[in-house]
């Protein structure tokens, strides 16, 4: 059976100290429920973050890791390096990873098999831009996104392996797609991944919705079929309205 889950993307935001104060007040406001939730702060508040939720059921994901073990890539981190501090999810494929920092499904594909090598999970992004969408393309760029970048594994590999389809142009802009576009999409992802692995497999994966989630239309979103759950941007900074999403469900 699937999970529903609520991810927090926290992105470059909130120092070590910001970090300690943000999640200690998630957890004042945090009420246990099945819906599992995570957050991502930036790679400096890690460790302080885990430590701090260890004995919670909050869990914590890393933004970026880079598919190389160790070596001579200055300025990044290996997914041995987070397994160290407990931290055995990880953000891979953000649109922002892809537009500023030129990310390709060839990369991503390689930075997946390097994950999965070390068990971590996966939060897998992708979506289509405005111009993707005004031109009718959007199912053809989201069908390629995964099948680049995913469809190589095998099917045992998919236990490990959360879906976030976030079209670029709902991402920090406060525009959403609609409860109905998300489902259409959603049912649609469901439906390419049943095509090629199978309908239990597609039936248990996890497909979360991001793009300006708030508590104003969480509901809502969130109470459609196939769609499990949020990644949550600027909304994740501010604790009550992050509570307030997690409760939606
Ligand atoms: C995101 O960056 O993954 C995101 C969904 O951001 P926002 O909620 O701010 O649109």
């Amino acid at each position: 059976m699937r999970k529903q889950i609520v991810a927090g993307n926290w992105k470059m935001n909130n120092d070590y100290v910001a970090s300690e104060q943000l999640v200690s007040k998630l957890l004042e406001q945090y009420t246990e429920s099945e819906t599992e939730v995570i957050i991502a702060p930036p790679f400096t508040s890690l460790f302080c973050s885990s430590n701090l939720l260890k004995s919670s059921r909050i869990n914590v994901a890393a933004q970026n890791m880079h598919y190389a073990e160790n070596g001579a890539y200055t300025g990044e981190i290996s997914s041995g390096m987070l397994k160290s501090i407990g931290v055995d999810t990880v953000i891979l494929g953000h649109s922002e990873r892809r537009a500023y920092f030129n990310e390709t499904d060839a990369l991503l594909a390689k930075k997946v098999d390097a994950a999965l090598k070390n068990n971590m999970r996966i939060i897998f992004c992708f979506g289509e831009e405005l111009l993707d969408r005004k031109s009718g393309n959007e199912e053809v760029i989201v069908e390629g996104q995964i099948k680049n970048a995913l469809f190589h594994l095998p099917a045992s590999a998919w236990t490990n392996i959360v879906l976030a389809y976030e079209p670029v142009w709902a991402i920090g802009t406060g525009e959403t797609a609609s409860p109905e576009q998300a489902q259409h999409m959603h049912a649609f992802i469901r439906k390419t991944i049943e095509n090629k692995y199978s309908s239990d497999l597609s039936a248990d994966v996890s497909i979360l919705y991001g793009g300006s989630v708030k508590p104003a239309n969480a509901k809502e979103i969130f109470s459609k079929e196939d769609v499990d759950g949020g990644l949550i941007g600027g909304a994740a900074l501010d604790v009550t309205q992050f509570t307030a999403i997690i409760n939606a469900f």
